[in-house]
């Protein structure tokens, strides 16, 4: 995906603050983080959305996951708790259009989300 900004951090076309990365996954600090921890975990494949995921695709989430609960252990969010967001779609906010996983942590979330 030429276009896609989240292929372009994959293929460090594009700078980001990344954390861990592996042949399936990377993670990086979100640009406009909105708790003091915010990372962002990616496949490195293009996924546009969980909408779009197939069957094939569930073990790169399954990793995405196992990365999130490893980057919560890292930025030492685990015992305090620490919200997963996948946003899909124009209701919910989506605008990136790559399947990425929200970490977010270090303060008290609200809910129901905004
Ligand atoms: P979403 O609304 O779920 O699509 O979230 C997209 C997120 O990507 C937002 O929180 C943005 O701040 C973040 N973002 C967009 N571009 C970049 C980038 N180049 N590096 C880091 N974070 C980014
Ligand atoms: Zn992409």
């Amino acid at each position: 995906m030429t276009d896609c900004i989240f292929c372009k951090v994959a293929q460090a076309e594009l700078k980001a603050r990344i954390i861990y990365s592996d042949e399936d996954v990377v993670a990086f600090h979100d640009m406009n983080p909105q708790a003091p921890t915010h990372i962002l975990v990616i496949p490195r494949k293009h996924i546009p959305s969980i909408t779009e995921c197939s069957p094939e695709d569930l073990p790169l989430l399954s990793k995405a996951l196992e990365a999130c609960a490893k980057i919560a252990e890292h930025e030492s969010i685990r015992e305090s708790g620490y919200r997963l967001v996948l946003n899909t779609g124009e209701d919910a906010g989506q605008v990136v259009n790559h399947i990425h996983f929200h970490v977010l942590g270090g303060r008290k979330m609200a809910w129901p989300p905004g």
